[in-house]
């Protein structure tokens, strides 16, 4: 596997690095655009919608406004340091990150403990937090004197899916954008004005379905995109293209590789999952794929009385996971890391589901704790043949030790964590797996204190070390 080197995914390269760069959000950046010019920035921001519609783009695109060394300004330059440093995410007075990892009041308390410090580089600290809604309710409550009076070189931009769920305190303390679904026309034509640059021919149908099956995500959009270009390697793209790239990975596949992790079979699952990102199918289109597929089954069962091989709760639990797992396609964790432990946690869990209430701080990692029924295995059975035959290699039995080894063999030294903590059984010695509790800071938790910067070149990082290794 590994991305070739040197190429930047479309989503990146025509990622907006101005207001005036943004799709379909007219208001927001009219109002953005005149409290620069005036001078009248608020010091906290929150911008709510559901994913894909720009959220974290924007507060990005806002960090480059009032950092640029023009700035603040709402046309900023692209060329400074400042700017430069913005492109690729090593801006020091930018920190980002994810709520939904670091949710604890220590990981706040660490950011209010950096705000007095004066910015490095740029004229403002900005922290962006995305998915703020995740925050515990001590980590709100550590965040509102702060948010209350910043000191003068500090702003904050949050994001969040569910703004339902941030408390009226801290609303009350931001000025609040609600941001559009983008309109298809406006999405098919960024599809047309990117193929226009990239020099590929384009129709007007093809591009209306990417932008319909987008469903108001630009960087859905983008996405299908790519995966049709490198299906069409230089032709035209066509609407049959489309449909093949989707069909090809959203159906009979899915539902297979769905049931797999269903049935608890994660070692095949995994492996056809490995073997559908090889055939050029975008991780984040087979998670979707795998979301729908699970909706239609949890309908079927509860109206229609079908899919009597799993229980209700095994169902359940698999869409609790796939909810969760989703707001990791934030660009900051590599996506096919995301879709894979999330096939992995999902077979895990259906191990220890079946038909009895599981109780996620019950169960052991031991393989003898779950038997799966006869009907289950049959089925097992039977749709592990299909998938071996399409992966069409020798069936070999790996121990989940060598995958997991596999595993990060392929994607370098990163933060495997979610896999060890799911797949290593207890007596293997883990080094960070000695904290055995379930609570929420305890899972997938980074400390903010070592890592505060190095969140945000995740990405940067876990790539320059893939080039060393390949250099090796
Ligand atoms: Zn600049």
């Amino acid at each position: 596997m590994g991305a070739s080197l040197g190429y930047v995914v479309l989503s990146r390269k025509y990622r907006p690095k101005k207001l005036d760069d943004l799709i379909g959000q007219d208001v927001l950046t009219k109002s953005i655009k005149s409290a620069i010019e005036q001078g009248k920035m608020p010091h906290a921001f929150l911008f709510c919608g559901i994913r894909g519609v720009g959220k974290t783009t924007i507060a990005r695109i806002l960090a480059r406004c009032l950092n640029c060394d023009n700035g603040p300004t709402s046309n900023p330059c692209g060329v400074c340091k400042s700017c430069v440093a913005m492109d690729q995410d090593q801006h020091l007075d930018v920190l980002e990150f994810d709520a939904a990892s670091r949710t604890g009041v220590d990981d706040i308390r660490s950011v209010i403990d950096s705000c007095q410090y004066a910015p490095v580089n740029g004229k403002y600290k900005i922290f962006i937090i995305d998915e703020v809604h995740m925050l515990s309710k001590s980590a709100f409550n550590a965040l509102l004197k702060t948010l209350e009076e910043p000191p003068e070189h500090v702003k904050f931009v949050f994001a969040t899916t569910e703004k339902n769920k941030v408390p009226e305190t801290i609303l009350s303390r931001c000025v609040t954008f609600q941001l559009n679904q983008i309109p298809d026309s406006i999405i098919a034509d960024r599809v047309k004005y990117i193929c226009k640059s990239e020099s590929q021919e384009i129709g007007s149908e093809a591009a209306n379905l990417i932008a319909s099956e987008a469903q108001g995500s630009a960087r859905d959009a983008i996405s299908l995109l790519e995966q049709t270009i490198m299906y069409c390697g230089g032709e035209k793209i066509t609407k049959a293209a489309i449909v093949h790239v989707l069909g090809s990975s959203t159906e009979s596949d899915i539902r297979n590789l769905l049931q797999l992790a269903l049935l608890g079979k994660d070692y095949d699952a995994l492996r056809f999952c490995h073997h559908l990102i090889e055939s050029s199918a975008d991780p984040y289109m087979v998670f979707k794929g795998l979301q729908n597929s699970l909706y239609k089954m949890i309908v079927e069962k509860t109206l229609d009385k079908k899919h009597e091989e799993f229980s209700k709760n095994t169902l359940l639990y698999a869409w609790q996971i796939l909810l969760n797992q989703s707001q990791y396609f934030n660009g900051l964790v590599n996506a096919y890391q995301v879709l894979s432990c999330s096939i992995v946690i999902i077979a895990k869990t259906s191990q220890f589901s079946g038909d009895s209430q599981i109780n996620t701080e019950d169960y052991t990692d031991s393989d003898e704790d779950y038997k799966l029924n006869t009907k289950q295995q049959d089925l097992a059975q039977k749709i592990s043949e299909i998938v071996g035959e399409k992966i069409k290699t020798p069936h070999v039995k790996k121990s989940e030790i060598d995958i997991l080894g596999e595993i990060k063999k392929s994607f370098g030294a990163v933060n495997m964590s979610e896999i060890d903590r799911t797949l290593l059984p207890k007596n293997i010695d883990s080094s960070d797996d000695k904290d055995e509790s379930h609570d929420d800071d305890s899972y997938g938790s980074i400390n903010i204190a070592n890592k505060g910067y190095q969140q945000q070149g995740d990405e940067y990082i876990a790539s320059q070390e893939e080039q060393d290794q390949d250099e090796d």
